[in-house]
């Protein structure tokens, strides 16, 4: 093993609430036994403080992710990056190929429609702004910083775009708005938030998750419609698990061989 001593040496792919949960988690049962390093794009100004080491920034692509993982000798790659995170989640494969180290994917599920739901999916950002006139004339796009510019050029409806931070945001004017919060949401709040602007129209990603539902739950409360914007690629092939607990279960494993390897 890598690490001094044998410590288990783990990069977290982060940004996510569940990259959180995962570090915070095995370092409350797992303690000295791993060395868990959080890797963030950089995107939000101020990141919530996370335990355990924290990288920020890019790699330079697959082969300047698989040169970090040999010189950090790191022994095992959770990429724990959004469901739309569209490049890392291809790195990641590449890249743990490359240097041999095990890698597991850990992708919330998409959320479903039930019963009373209004959705209408759509393949794109794009595509769901260019259709947003045709839904509502009052809208809360929570689509994240880096697609919200989309929503710039729409005429004839009050938007009011959602993010953690301005920044990348396009600026405010009187018909675009922003509303700077972080997660998580619970329905009450989500609820009073469409009364105080009259919204008619929920804009979302199919991100899933519990952190971020309420709105939804909301929508449906109200009856408001929504447009859900689909998944962008299929998942990539692989080791793969949709909760932090699945996720936990896998670290333990490779902490049980790692004992085993020592003993023997
Ligand atoms: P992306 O398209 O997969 O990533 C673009 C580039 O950003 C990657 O090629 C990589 O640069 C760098 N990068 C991404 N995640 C990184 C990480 N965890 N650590 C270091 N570098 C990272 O992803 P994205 O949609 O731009 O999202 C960026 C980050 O925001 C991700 O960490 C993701 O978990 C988080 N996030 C995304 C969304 C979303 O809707 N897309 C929502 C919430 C949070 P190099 O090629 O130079 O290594």
């Amino acid at each position: 093993m890598s690490g001094p001593g044998g410590v288990l040496r783990i990069v977290i792919l982060g940004g996510t609430g569940e990259a959180r949960s995962f570090v915070e988690t095995a370092l409350a049962r797992h303690g000295p036994a791993i060395d868990p390093i959080t890797s963030l794009a950089g995107r939000t100004q101020a990141p919530a403080a996370l335990p355990g080491r924290v990288r920020i920034g890019g790699f330079g692509g697959p082969a300047g992710l698989a040169g970090y993982l040999r010189a950090e000798a790191v022994d095992l790659l959770v990429d724990a990056t959004h469901p739309f995170a569209r490049h890392m989640p291809h790195h990641a494969a590449e890249a743990a190929a490359e240097s041999g180290i095990p890698r597991l994917r850990l992708e919330r599920a998409p959320w479903r429609p039930g019963i009373g739901d209004r959705w209408h999916s759509l393949k794109s950002v794009e595509a769901a702004a260019e259709c947003l006139p045709d839904h509502g004339r009052r809208a809360l796009v929570t689509v994240g910083a880096q697609e919200a510019t989309r929503f710039a050029a729409i005429e004839g409806a009050q938007i009011y775009l959602r993010a953690i931070d301005a920044a990348g945001l396009p600026p405010e004017r009187a018909d675009l708005r922003h509303i700077l919060a972080r997660g998580p949401f619970d329905l009450e709040a989500e609820r009073a938030l469409l009364a105080q602007y009259r919204i008619d129209l929920l804009v979302t990603k199919n991100s899933g998750g519990a952190a971020t539902v309420a709105k939804l739950e909301a929508a449906r409360a109200v009856g408001i419609p929504v447009l859900m914007v689909d998944r962008p690629t299929p998942p990539v092939p692989g080791p793969r698990v949709e909760t932090v607990a699945a996720a936990l279960d896998w670290l333990a494993k490779r902490l049980e061989e790692r004992r085993r390897d020592v003993m023997n």
